[in-house]
């Protein structure tokens, strides 16, 4: 036992090793004994007045542990500031396992991590606060934060927070369209809670089903799963379903095997149509073999606890049909806290909060915008392009000549992605300087600036908003921690392209995203993928590739393993059908 107090004691004692794992059987009398230990949290006392300020350090405070938030902590140096973090959920969930939860394929203490944990191993002290962010003061540098603990707790649920920089990362909420009854009878899957309720409601409808007297119509409308929207989400919970009731459950609850039904209702012509035509069109095949029916070019108009009614464009049919479980997966929407600082930030007209090319909100200097919550309002090259032909034309002669074009055109293809994207999809255009070609292909030694403005009217149109994505969240998340790490190098350094508009150069280049393709798990084992350069993939090892691009962007070792260990069980046992 003194030895067990000794490593308890040095485990503490030595906060400078991040992990101190402590493994040790020792035979004693009693059998073998195994002790796992990790170095302990810092126990001082906790802050009491959070705008008490650290001198010297400016305070960031981010809103949001989602993925953007998360990513732009993990990456942090949270010594050179005072870093702040509030959010109403105090872990981090990995969203793209959340249909895996709702059939309990995967548990749901598996994909999220206390971002505790996660703070814990950055550099300097991150202190996080569980509260909702309900107004931004952009005017005074301050936001205002509630608890949502709802235990009969005592104290202030209210406090305000000062910032110097603000990010918000609070992603996006569920969008019903104002749809009557959307709110009320569908289930939503956004959060882990949706999916955990998801799963109980299921095995409700097949305990309810089999229940004695009921009749066959009534046990057919509690087995009919409804699915609103055939995008990725909604898709992957159809292929998930289909495999918990055809793996699971029918061996369960064999008296009413033939009765369920799985619908998925899409308003546009087919199914996963943001990804390319194979792969939607093998979804549709391979639901249709699995049985499960697709309803195209349908708008739900209300939806009630027994039925969902919806309109047939093609015919302005509107058709009513009975149901056990509506899932509502259309899209997002903003959330009132964002909505409000739009108004005061004059983006009230907008859909969504719009950052400049470096993630800072537009009409804000110190408030930056990641994740969900932002859209990119990419500069046109057509606004800047007088600015952009006096900067090259060095020897102010009034025409540009190649070689001047080509001093620029790096700065160019950094400070307007849309002139490379437009390069790679013109196949006439090998080099930058093609762009200087006359209409008809032949070479122009040189061009005066209504030359320039035809050579480049086109560009502007290769212009695409960055998906809503996990994917885009982590990037944006990434390249802010780097700017607020580089912070104080790049005022001398900097390190982005010249200014067209001004003088000298940016600080730091604007973000770039990088896609590295999607995922469709399609159920039976099988999964569509896109990757970069129009590769598509699909069937039983592109499941394979879904398994290990999963399991390694886990955020810990701890989540990696859970994970791992729930596939395996589920290959083993089955999925757990236990109503808890
Ligand atoms: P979120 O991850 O939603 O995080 C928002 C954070 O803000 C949360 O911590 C929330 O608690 C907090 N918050 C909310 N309101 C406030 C407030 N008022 N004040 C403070 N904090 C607040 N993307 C992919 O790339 N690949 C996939 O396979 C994929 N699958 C998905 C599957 C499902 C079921 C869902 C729902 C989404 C999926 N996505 C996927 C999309 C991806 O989850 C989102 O794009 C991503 O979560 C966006 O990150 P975010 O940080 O902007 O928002
Ligand atoms: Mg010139």
């Amino acid at each position: 036992m003194a030895i067990l107090s000794f490593l308890g004691r040095a485990s503490r004692t030595y906060k400078g090793y991040p992990k101190l794992l402590v493994l040790c059987t020792l035979s004693l009398s009693s059998g073998g004994l195994v002790a796992y230990s990790e170095s302990q949290p810092d126990t001082r006392a906790p802050h009491v007045d959070p705008n008490e300020k650290e001198p010297e350090k400016k305070r960031v405070v981010v809103l949001g542990t989602g993925w953007a938030g998360t990513s732009l902590l993990k990456d942090l140096d949270a010594s050179l500031y005072d870093v702040q973090v509030v959010s109403p959920r105090n872990y981090f969930a990995f969203t793209p396992l959340l249909p895996s939860v709702t059939c309990g394929t995967v548990e749901a203490r598996s994909i999220v991590e206390p971002i505790r944990n996660i703070a814990k191993k950055r550099k300097g002290e991150v202190k996080i606060w569980e509260a909702e962010c309900v107004k931004i003061d952009a005017a005074n540098n301050k936001i205002l934060c509630r608890s949502n603990i709802e235990n009969n707790l005592v104290g202030n649920r209210e406090f305000f927070l000062e910032y110097d920089y603000l990010v918000i990362g609070v992603g996006a909420q569920v969008n019903t369209f104002n749809t009557p009854g959307v709110k009320e009878n569908c289930h939503f899957l956004k959060e882990v809670e949706d999916a955990q309720k998801i799963r109980r409601s299921v095995i409700d409808c097949f305990e309810m089903a089999i229940l004695p007297g009921l009749s066959e119509e009534e046990r057919r409308t509690n087995l009919h799963f409804i699915i609103v929207g055939g995008g990725p989400t909604g898709v992957e919970f159809a292929a998930e379903l289909h495999d918990f009731l055809a793996e699971d459950l029918v061996k369960l609850y064999p008296a009413v095997k033939d009765l369920v039904k799985i619908t998925v209702i899409q308003s546009g012509d087919h199914i996963l149509n943001t990804f390319d035509e194979r792969i939607s069109s093998f979804a549709e095949k391979k639901f249709r073999r699995d049985g499960i029916e697709v309803q195209t070019g349908c708008r739900v108009v209300s939806v009630s606890d027994k039925d969902i009614t919806m309109k047939v464009k093609s015919k302005e049919e509107v058709c009513t049909v009975p149901h056990g479980l509506v899932v509502w997966s259309t899209g997002i929407g903003t959330r009132p806290v964002v909505r409000d600082f739009m108004e005061q930030v004059g983006q009230a007209k907008r859909r969504v909060l719009a950052t400049d090319e470096w993630l800072r909100v537009k009409g804000c200097e110190n408030v930056y915008a990641i994740g969900d919550c932002a859209t990119i309002d990419q500069r046109k090259v057509m606004e800047d392009i007088l600015s952009i032909f006096e900067a090259a034309d060095k020897d102010n002669s009034g025409t540009l000549t190649v070689e001047e074009f080509k001093d620029v055109i790096d700065d160019i293809l950094i400070r307007y992605p849309q002139v490379d994207h437009y390069l790679k999809s013109q196949r006439h255009l090998r080099e930058v300087k093609d762009l200087l070609k006359d209409p008809q292909g032949n070479d122009q030694q040189e061009v005066n600036v209504e030359q320039f403005k035809l050579a480049l009217s086109h560009v502007d149109s290769q212009m695409k908003s960055l998906p809503a994505t996990a994917q885009v969240a982590a990037q944006q998340g990434a390249y802010l921690s780097r700017c607020f790490n580089h912070r104080i190098q790049s005022e001398e350094n900097p390190e982005g392209p010249r200014r067209f508009r001004g003088s000298g150069r940016h600080r730091f280049r604007p973000f770039q995203y990088k896609h590295f393709g999607q995922f469709a798990p399609l159920g039976g084992e099988q999964a569509a993928a896109e990757l970069p350069g129009d590769w598509v993939s699909i069937g039983h090892s592109t499941q394979w590739l879904w398994y290990s691009v999963y399991a390694s962007k886990q955020v810990s070792w701890r989540t990696r393993m859970l994970v791992v260990s729930d596939w395996t069980r589920r290959f083993i046992f089955g999925r757990d059908s236990s109503r808890i």
